[in-house]
């Protein structure tokens, strides 16, 4: 994974962005979207390998699982606006395996499952992988952690809201 954080900003930043109207509900959810497929962290207690379809970034990081979650919230929670809550909950829980496939540390993500079980990494990992742990998230590996993300997610996060601004700024004039 990337860090709670670095995941958080990007779910953050995706409803802020696609959802104009800022609704609070949609943005938790995106946020939780956001982190929720590392839930699957359960495979070690359950003693799932890494590189099963159900270990640590497996199904759940999978382009198939966004897409139920994002098809199951929308014809729940957000039925009064299906589009709009379909997009923000699909591309942030895609958002996840997009960052844990740029970092530098652990198996690569399982985009294709229950199609292909083949773990992917993008060519540019410089996001530093964050420890599981909070002790050694606390640790100088947690710092290395917080600095490539501050430069690799939320300075890119920050620029998309710049974008945004100055988008609608303009457009009202
Ligand atoms: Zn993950």
């Amino acid at each position: 994974m990337a860090s709670i954080f670095g995941h958080s900003i990007v779910g953050f930043t995706l409803a802020k962005v696609i959802d104009i109207r800022h609704v609070k509900l949609l943005v938790f959810f995106a946020i939780g979207s956001a982190i929720l497929p590392d839930v699957d962290v359960v495979a070690f207690i359950l003693d799932i390998p890494y590189t099963h379809p159900l270990g640590h970034r497996g199904f759940s990081h999978s382009i198939v699982f966004a897409l139920l979650w994002a098809l199951f919230l929308m014809f729940t929670i957000g039925k009064r606006n299906k589009r709009t809550w379909f997009w923000v909950i699909f591309l942030a829980t895609l958002s996840h395996g997009v960052l844990d496939a740029m970092t530098s540390g652990g198996k690569g993500v399982g985009f294709f499952i229950p199609f292909s079980e083949e773990r992917f990494f993008f060519p540019f990992r410089e996001i530093k992988v964050s420890p599981i742990g909070i002790k050694d998230f606390l640790s100088n590996w947690g710092l290395q952690v917080i600095y490539s993300e501050l430069k690799f997610v939320f300075i890119p996060c920050f620029f998309v809201f710049l974008v945004q601004y100055f988008v609608v700024h303009y457009n009202k004039r």
